[in-house]
C-alpha cells in the first residue's frame, strides 16, 4: 500500500512534521507521501472534502485543531475532552479524529524518569498545548495540577471541572507555589522561543524543591528557563520529544503498524537535531 499522508495548517512552512513522517517511512521502508499544505480557515471545508476521497490521514497544527471537528464522523474520547484533534485518520471517506499530544508528553517525561502519576504537575500556560496536556495529566492520575495563566478562568477551564485543577495568576508564580509544590513542571507557552520575542522575568519559581522540567518549546534548544533549571541541577529537557512522539503516535494511527516507539524517537531525534542545526 502507498500512503496518501498529509499535514494543513495556516501558517504551514516551519512545520516539521513532513521530515519527521518522510524518515519514519524511509525507516520502516514504508511507500507513501506526506505533504504539507496550506489551507487558512475559510479553505477547511474544501481540504476535508479532498481528504475524504484522496488521503490516508492528516494532521492538524494551529489554526484548524478545534475547527475541523464538526466535520469528522468519529472523535476519541480525549480528543474529545480536549476539543482539539492533531490526527485525522480517513478509512472508506469516513474521518477519525484524535489527539496525540498528551501521549507526546507522557512519553517525553517518562524519558526523564517521570510520571504524571501521582505527581503534582505545575503548567504553565493555559493555551491548545496546556490543554491536552493538563487532560493528560489528569487522566494519567495526576494528585492536582496547578496552571499557572493570565487569565485564571481560562486556566481553571482546563481541568473541564475535575477537583483536581487549580489556576493561579501567572504573576503568582513563585519558589512556594511552583518549584516547591511541584513533582514536575511544564512551561506551555511560546516564552523564551525562537523569535516570539518575550521570555520569564525571572526563574525564581524554579526554586524550593527538586522537581523535573520540560519545556514544550524546542526552537533554540536550550532556552533561558531550561538553561536556569539545568544550573540548578534540576532534571529537564525541551520539547523535541514530545513532538517526535506526538508524530509517531500519529503514525502508528494512520497506519495501524505496531513498532517500538523508543528506538523510533532516538533515529527521528537525531535526524531532527540534524535539521535544526542542532546537532
Ligand atoms: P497557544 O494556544 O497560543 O497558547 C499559548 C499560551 O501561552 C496561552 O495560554 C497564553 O496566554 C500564554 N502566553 C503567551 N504569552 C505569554 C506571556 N507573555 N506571559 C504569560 N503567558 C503567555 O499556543 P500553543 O499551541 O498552546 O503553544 C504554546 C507553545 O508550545 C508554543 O511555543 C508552541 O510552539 C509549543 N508547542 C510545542 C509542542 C511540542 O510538540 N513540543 C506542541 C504544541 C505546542 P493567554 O491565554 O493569556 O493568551
Amino acid at each position: 500500500m502507498r500512503w496518501n499522508l498529509a499535514v494543513i495548517g495556516d501558517p504551514i512552512g516551519h512545520t516539521l512534521s513532513p521530515l519527521i513522517q518522510g524518515k519514519m517511512m524511509e525507516r520502516l521502508g514504508v511507500e507513501g507521501d506526506y505533504a504539507a499544505h496550506h489551507v487558512a480557515a475559510a479553505e477547511l471545508p474544501e481540504f476535508v472534502r479532498y481528504a475524504r476521497e484522496e488521503l490516508d490521514g492528516f494532521n492538524i497544527t494551529i489554526p484548524h485543531k478545534q475547527a475541523v471537528i464538526p466535520f469528522l464522523d468519529e472523535i476519541d474520547p480525549y480528543a474529545e475532552r480536549c476539543g482539539a484533534v492533531n490526527t485525522v485518520c480517513v478509512r472508506e471517506g469516513k474521518l477519525s479524529g484524535h489527539n496525540t499530544d498528551g501521549d507526546g508528553i507522557r512519553a517525553a517525561l517518562r524519558g526523564m524518569g517521570a510520571d504524571f502519576s501521582g505527581s503534582r504537575v505545575a503548567l504553565l500556560g493555559a493555551g491548545g498545548a496546556a490543554k491536552s496536556i493538563c487532560r493528560k495529566a489528569l487522566d494519567c492520575g495526576a494528585e492536582a495540577v496547578r496552571v499557572f495563566c493570565r487569565t485564571p478562568e481560562k486556566g481553571l477551564q482546563l481541568a473541564g471541572g475535575d477537583s483536581r485543577g487549580e489556576a493561579l495568576p501567572f504573576s503568582a508564580l513563585s519558589a512556594e507555589n511552583c518549584g516547591g509544590w511541584a513533582d514536575i513542571i511544564v512551561n506551555a507557552t511560546p516564552l523564551g522561543m525562537s523569535g516570539f520575542g518575550q521570555d520569564f522575568a525571572d526563574f525564581s519559581f524554579l526554586g524550593g524543591g527538586r522537581p523535573f522540567l520540560c519545556d514544550i518549546v524546542y526552537k533554540p534548544a536550550e532556552t533561558s528557563l531550561l538553561k536556569a533549571a539545568a544550573a540548578r541541577g534540576l532534571p529537564c529537557k525541551n520539547g523535541l520529544d514530545m513532538l517526535i512522539y506526538q508524530a509517531i503516535y500519529a503514525f502508528r494511527l494512520f497506519t495501524g503498524m505496531e513498532f517500538a516507539a523508543d528506538p523510533m524517537a532516538d533515529f527521528l531525534r537525531d535526524e531532527v537535531k540534524k535539521a535544526l542545526g542542532q546537532g
